[in-house]
């Protein structure tokens, strides 16, 4: 076992995951153009947003469905970036451009599909940057456990874990959030964990309250689907919450981790 089982708190300048205040990533599910992703960062820093997310490359379930804008929109996301100064997390697909996202991401996204990807996960661990661990919808605690030992067995324990919901019996909600995965994690791997309600629930409507039962749980960071015009999204719109929304979330966590 490489990971400590306690205190890893994982810096991204100028946040600290797991220092007790949790850290809020919000933006859209897929970058759609250099002005979405500018007003999206714009906007959602200015409700209190800390880290700026946006897939460039899209892992769709269809393949009819967009794929992203690809490496292109990784300079928007920079612009983004400059402009705000939120530090900025997108999705690796495959190693390809592993070396561009190590030069100008600052966390890498390992995401569901992936979870179980080992040469994947190896290579990120090779390096020095902070990864974001999705777990897969289907894997279980100890598989997600051994997926964040394959990252830090390559030396890199800057890992962050989270929980976007599992697959069920129920097609009710697009995933079933398992926020006993959250102190379980913490306590398993003494990793932080943050909850990503958007693809967890798949449903706008419940995102607001399970970010709260999140919290609650004691995750250490949030992960929401947030865009200028969600109705406009082309991916992921019906999980997708407005600007106004995330600062009601933002206020309503404040007020619950001040009490
Ligand atoms: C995402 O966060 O962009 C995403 C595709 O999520 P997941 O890997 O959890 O499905
Ligand atoms: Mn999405």
């Amino acid at each position: 076992m490489r990971l400590l089982k306690e205190g890893n708190n994982v810096e991204v300048e100028p946040y600290s995951f797991g220092a007790g205040t949790p850290i809020i990533i919000a933006g859209p599910c897929s970058v759609e153009s250099r002005e979405q992703i500018i007003e999206i960062a714009v906007e959602a820093k200015k409700k209190g947003a800390n880290i700026l997310r946006g897939g460039i490359f899209k892992p769709r379930t269809s393949p009819y469905d967009f794929q992203g804008i690809g490496l292109e929109a990784l300079e928007f996301m920079l612009e983004a970036k400059a402009k705000t100064g939120m530090p900025i997390i997108t999705e690796l697909m495959d190693t390809t451009y592993l070396e561009q996202f190590v030069e100008y991401v600052d966390i890498i996204q390992i995401g569901s599909r992936n979870m179980y990807n080992y040469s994947l996960l190896k290579a990120v661990g090779e390096t020095g940057k902070p990864v974001l661990l999705k777990r897969g919808f289907s894997a279980t605690i100890k598989e997600w456990i051994f997926a964040a030992e394959h990252i830090a067995k390559g030396g890199n324990n800057k890992i962050i874990l989270c929980e976007r919901g599992i697959r069920s019996f129920d097609p009710y909600t697009r995933n079933t959030l398992d926020l006993s995965a959250v102190p379980i994690m913490k306590r398993e791997t003494g990793l932080p964990v943050v909850v990503d309600p958007s693809h967890g629930t798949g449903i706008r409507s419940l995102v607001g309250v399970m970010s709260m039962a999140a919290i609650a749980a004691g995750a250490d960071g949030l992960m929401i689907e947030t865009h200028t015009h969600p109705e406009l999204s082309i991916s992921d719109k019906e999980q997708t919450i407005d600007i106004e929304e995330l600062g009601e979330i933002i206020e309503n966590m404040n007020k619950m981790i001040s009490k």
